[in-house]
C-alpha cells in the first residue's frame, strides 16, 4: 500500500507497512504485530515526540555501551524490520556485535533475519547458525539460549522490545541491560539498568547520533554520566510527562 506523506498519520501508517511487509517475508511473527499495538497505545501517551527524560536515558545508554568490554545488541524480528539499517549502522559505530535472539524461534527464522540485517550491510550476524550456545538461568521461553560469544560473554546488553523475564534473568546474571520499550511500567523497563522510554524508530537514529557526539569523550566522562543515571527516577519522568501530555488534552 502507498501512503501519501501528506496524510497526517503518515509515519504511524508507513511504520506498519514496514511491519506487514517483515510479517510477509517471514522477519515478523504475528504476535509482534500486536505488541507493535501495545507500543504505539503508549507512543500516543507521548505525543508521539522524543521526552527530555527518554534522551537523558539515550545518553546514559551510549556512555554504557562505549565504555563496554564486550556489548552487543540483541535484535527480534520486529527490531530487523522497523530499523535494519540503523541497527547495523549502531553495531559498527560503538562497535557491539548483533545477535538474532527470538521468542517466537526456529532456526529458518533466525537465518532470514541474520540474512536481512547482512543485506542491511552487517557483516556478522550472531545467533544464527550452530555456534556454541549457552542458557540464561531463569528464562522459560526460547530466547533462553544465547550465543556464548554473543550475548553468553556481553558485559553490557542492548535488548530493543524485550520480554520482562529474560532482561530480569540476564541482570540476574551481572550484566548491564539498556532496554528500549514505549511502556514505562513494563517489567522490562523495570527490570533494566536503564531503559529508553521511546519508539524504536526514534531510539536508534538518535542512539546513532549521540554515538557520534560522545565517541571522543574520556573514559572518566562516560562512566560519570552512567553512574549519574538512576532508572527508578528516570521511569517516574516519563510517566509524570505522560501525564502531563494527557492534562493538556483535559
Ligand atoms: P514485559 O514482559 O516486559 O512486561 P509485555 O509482556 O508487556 O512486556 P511484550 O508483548 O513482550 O510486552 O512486548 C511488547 C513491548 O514492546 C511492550 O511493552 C511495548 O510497549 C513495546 N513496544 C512495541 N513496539 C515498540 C516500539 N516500536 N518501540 C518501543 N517499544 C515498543
Amino acid at each position: 500500500m502507498r501512503i501519501s506523506h501528506n496524510h497526517p498519520r503518515f509515519i504511524s501508517l508507513e511504520t506498519r507497512e514496514r511491519l506487514v511487509r517483515g510479517f510477509q517475508s517471514g522477519v515478523v511473527v504475528s504476535q509482534g504485530l500486536i505488541a507493535h499495538g501495545r507500543g504505539e497505545a503508549f507512543d500516543y501517551l507521548l505525543g508521539e515526540v522524543t521526552p527530555e527524560s527518554s534522551r537523558v536515558a539515550t545518553k546514559a545508554a551510549v556512555a554504557l555501551l562505549l565504555s563496554a568490554k564486550n556489548p552487543i545488541i540483541s535484535v527480534n524480528g520486529n527490531t530487523a524490520a522497523l530499523v535494519p539499517r540503523d541497527i547495523v549502522r549502531l553495531s559498527r559505530l560503538i562497535p557491539a556485535g548483533l545477535e538474532v535472539n527470538l521468542f517466537h524461534r526456529s532456526l529458518a527464522r533466525e537465518q532470514r533475519i541474520a540474512s536481512f540485517l547482512k543485506r542491511n550491510g552487517a557483516s556478522q550476524v550472531l545467533g544464527a547458525n550452530s555456534s556454541a550456545r549457552i542458557r540464561i538461568p531463569g528464562v522459560a521461553s526460547p530466547r533462553r539460549s544465547v550465543d556464548a560469544k554473543g550475548i553468553g560473554d556481553a558485559d553490557v546488553v542492548l535488548v530493543p522490545l524485550e520480554d520482562g523475564d529474560r532482561a530480569e534473568a540476564l541482570r540476574k546474571t551481572g550484566k548491564i541491560v539498556i532496554a528500549i520499550d514505549l511502556n514505562p511500567m513494563s517489567r522490562t523497563s523495570q527490570a533494566a539498568t536503564v531503559t529508553i522510554v521511546d519508539n524504536i524508530i526514534r531510539v536508534i537514529p538518535e542512539l546513532v547520533r549521540m554515538t557520534l557526539r560522545m565517541k571522543p569523550l574520556s573514559k572518566s566522562r562516560l562512566n560519570a554520566i552512567a553512574s549519574s543515571f538512576d532508572n527508578e527516577r528516570n521511569l517516574a519522568r516519563v510517566m509524570k510527562d505522560m501525564i502531563r501530555y494527557m492534562q493538556g488534552w483535559t
